[in-house]
């Protein structure tokens, strides 16, 4: 008698990282996003407009993986329902940074932090948000100041962190069809750093 796995496990490519995060989406993903979709939706979105944008393959996925901490198991089921500010940017970078090199993890950290500088320096993009992001403004911090935009622009990657920051506000669309989390599995695997 086989063992069940016995043969399986001998012949089966290991994981790829393209498998790790596409069980991470399929486990946490359909998520509310608080915005009447789920986090995979919205996710799948802000790539859709990032390569739409033509953006480098690495801000593509950035985008694709921004909200990564949000199915790492910090978040409540329904992002709306926050009370406190998960700090979900630095939970999905810190993940991220072990599998991709800083083009992709980087703007990940950032793209709260470029919220909070899009409203301390463009009066009109607060108006822009939605109701939820609206409410998780206030528990990241609310709109930099001046000093703290200074700041923010010193650092790298902050210019790829608002480009993203635009994908993710217009990711929040309802009825939207874009290409399937597989379609990114090459992407994926090819920016993986070697283990
Ligand atoms: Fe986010
Ligand atoms: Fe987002």
């Amino acid at each position: 008698m086989r063992l069940a796995g016995d043969h399986d496990a001998m012949t089966l490519a290991p994981p790829s990282v393209a498998d790790d995060i596409f069980a991470l989406f399929a486990a946490h993903g359909s998520a509310s996003y608080g915005e009447q979709i789920t986090v995979s939706e919205h996710c799948l979105q802000a790539a859709y407009f990032a390569r739409g944008a033509g953006a480098p393959a690495s801000l593509v996925l950035a985008a694709l993986l921004h909200d990564i901490g949000h199915l790492l198991g910090a978040a409540p089921e329904d992002l709306g329902e926050w009370r406190a500010d998960a700090q979900h940017e630095e939970i999905g970078a810190r993940w991220l940074a072990a599998r991709f090199p800083a083009e992709v993890t980087e703007p990940v950290r950032l793209h709260v932090p470029a919220k909070r500088y899009l409203c301390g320096t463009l009066p009109d993009y607060v108006s822009s948000l939605s109701p939820a992001s609206i409410v998780t403004l206030r528990l990241q911090g609310g709109p930099m100041s001046a000093e703290e935009a200074r700041q923010f622009v010193a650092r790298p990657h902050h210019a790829a962190a608002i480009e993203l920051r635009r994908w993710d506000d217009r990711g929040k669309q309802r009825n939207l069809t874009v290409p399937p989390l597989e379609s990114y599995r090459r992407l994926i695997d090819t920016l993986a750093d070697p283990l």
